[in-house]
């Protein structure tokens, strides 16, 4: 490529929800684009840290961060930029899903779910924020929304979930225009059903019915949500802030 534009080479990124599913797989990709990784996560992710270290050669560490705890998360930053030097890069991607009606959904389950969806999408990207500002940096900011935050999800009901996405969704437009002058780019994704550690213990009922309704007929894979986000934390996207890219097999096309 004579014009290295998706090339990461010589940034730090941060992956929250990075020990498993689509945080773990997407880290790996960031890290083969040439970013040196670190893991925010509720578990100890020092494993798949090293992994991504021995397979990409690039610089890694895990911390454990319970996002939706604001000190938890400004100590996480501080400690991630202390042992990697700088922070450029932000994919903020922890999440949890409930399947429960609306009727059924007690005020904890419903306060659960927000807190790790919303709030905890909030706090990660204020403290990255914060230190990019604080630093005089600039930086770029991907968000995991849901083609939930568009779009309700059946036969499950998940009114939780599903408006924690649409707050995430609208949280990046904002984000985006506050830091527009800051040098800090703010994007999201809306992925469609995509087979993890999350959707893999869904009823089979439910995911067979999921996707007969799918245009592509299959769930999506991790790795097919990498390119969009490389794309989006790399200067091949340097003009676009505030957007929301749906990666669903066209199911919100239909
Ligand atoms: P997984 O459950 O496989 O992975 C999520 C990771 O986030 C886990 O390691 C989890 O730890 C961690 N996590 C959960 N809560 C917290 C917390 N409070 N603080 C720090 N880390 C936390 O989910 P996916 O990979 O499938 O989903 C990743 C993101 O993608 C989520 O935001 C999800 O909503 C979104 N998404 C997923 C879709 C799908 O079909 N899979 C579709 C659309 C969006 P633990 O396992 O202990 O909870």
């Amino acid at each position: 490529m004579k014009h290295d534009i998706f090339s990461l080479k010589g940034k730090v990124a941060i992956v929250t929800g990075g020990n498993q599913g689509i945080g773990k797989v997407v880290a790996g990709y960031i890290a083969d684009a040439g970013a040196d990784v670190i893991i925010f996560d509720k578990n100890d992710a020092t494993a798949v840290a090293e992994e991504i270290a021995e397979e990409y050669g690039v610089r890694t560490g895990a911390i454990i961060c319970n996002v939706t705890d604001p000190e938890d998360v400004k100590k996480a930053i501080g400690e991630a930029a202390e042992k990697m030097g700088t922070l450029d890069l932000l994919f903020n991607n922890a999440g949890i899903c409930l399947h429960k009606d609306a009727l059924d959904c007690t005020p904890k389950d419903w306060l659960k779910v927000i807190g790790v969806n919303l709030n905890g999408i909030f706090f990660v990207a204020q403290a990255f924020g914060r230190y990019l500002v604080s630093n005089g940096k600039s930086g770029n900011i991907v968000n995991t929304a849901s083609m939930s935050a568009t779009i309700v999800n059946i036969p499950q009901g998940q009114a939780s979930y599903n408006s924690s996405k649409a707050g995430v969704a609208h949280l990046t437009k904002s984000l985006a225009v506050e830091w527009a002058e800051k040098g800090i780019r703010v994007n999201s994704i809306s992925p469609g059903y995509i087979m993890t550690e999350m959707t893999g213990t869904v009823r089979k009922d439910w995911r067979d019915f999921w996707v007969s309704t799918i245009p592509f007929k299959r769930m999506g894979k991790p790795e097919e949500l990498a390119g969009a986000v490389i794309y989006l934390l790399s200067d091949a996207s340097t003009y676009t802030s505030g957007c929301d890219m749906l990666i669903d097999g066209c199911f919100t096309a239909v």
